[in-house]
């Protein structure tokens, strides 16, 4: 059933530009929440600071505005909002219900790669180097209804979750922390990304439920990929966008979602052309793949070598 007052969003990492496979988790988005009489927000996820490159948030935000991507209010920027996130933490810490962790990549590993809980129990006080904060997690890692991908299950769906990390040893808020905060705080109720975060879904879920907060409605689109299991992304050339094909590019975001969408010519502007788009969503004709492999002899997707 839709919720009332459809809020959606795009949370963009200013780590590289966009590149063909965030323009599609951009387009989706925005046209689910179009589509649905709804807001799109825009959220800058720049909580990992050492791998966001300065300026590249203007880029993203000019290249949205050139394919016609407007967003509703202010964008948000998770580095203005660290006092928030110390605050929730430290509540936690006081509620006993997250705890100061000093176990190493190496001992978790001994654990068995899933960590075990080990200083619940231990009283480590706070601000002890090289310590991360943990979430106590009593929750199963529960299936859920995906808009697009259906019902979705991880195979170790009876488990119960891993206390997750929502301060890092580094005192770099760990995304799964902040995804749920800023999500909670701008009252986002349907979130459409890529097929790549569905796997952390159940976990993200478990976070709400220990938080006290109703969980979001979720809907992953394909990825597009270079090889399988290798997403399009900076590290592997993806092109970045190229403002002056904006309709080509997004008449390409379409079809690659599987919407049999005309030749770009036939829309004399971006705006015409979001329009038919926003009439034609139907959350049922996006294709139920994960990844979709895209031609790296394209420039519209890779870097060509020289
Ligand atoms: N910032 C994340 C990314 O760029 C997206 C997070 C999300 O949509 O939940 O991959
Ligand atoms: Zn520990």
């Amino acid at each position: 059933m839709m919720r009332e007052n459809y809020v959606g969003r795009f949370a963009p990492s200013p780590s590289g530009q966009l590149h063909f496979g965030s323009l599609v988790t951009a387009v989706a988005s925005y046209l689910d929440a179009k589509h649905n009489k709804g807001k799109w927000l825009l959220r800058m996820e720049d909580i990992d600071e050492p791998r966001c490159i300065s300026g590249v948030d203007r880029d993203i935000l000019h290249t949205l505005e050139q394919h016609g991507l407007c967003w509703d209010g202010e964008v948000i920027y998770q580095t203005q909002h660290h006092p928030r996130y110390q605050s929730i933490v430290d509540e936690l810490i006081d509620k006993q219900r997250a705890y100061l962790c000093t176990c190493t990549r190496k001992e978790i590993k001994a654990m068995g790669g899933q960590y075990n809980g080990h200083c619940r129990v231990r009283t480590i006080p706070r601000q002890t180097p090289g310590s991360a904060v943990r979430l106590r997690l009593d929750e199963h890692l529960s299936p859920f209804d995906d808009l697009i991908m259906g019902k979705f299950e991880l195979h170790e769906a009876n488990c119960i979750a891993e206390d997750v990390v929502l301060k890092r040893r580094d005192g770099l808020f760990s995304y799964n922390l902040v995804v749920v905060l800023d999500d909670v705080f701008q009252q986002v109720n349907h979130v459409i990304r890529g097929c790549d975060l569905i796997d952390v879904t159940p976990l993200q879920r478990c976070v709400y439920k220990a938080l006290g907060y109703e969980a979001p409605t979720y809907g992953h689109v394909p990825v597009a990929s270079i090889t399988p299991g290798r997403k399009l992304s900076k590290q592997n050339h993806a092109a970045p966008i190229d403002n002056k094909f904006a309709k080509d590019n997004l008449v390409k975001a379409m079809r690659f979602l599987g919407f049999d969408f005309p030749e770009d010519n036939e829309f004399d502007s971006v705006a015409s052309l979001l329009d038919s788009a926003i009439s034609m969503w139907d959350r049922k004709k996006v294709l139920k793949t994960p990844e979709i492999i895209v031609p790296q002899h394209e420039s519209t997707y890779y870097i060509q070598p020289l």
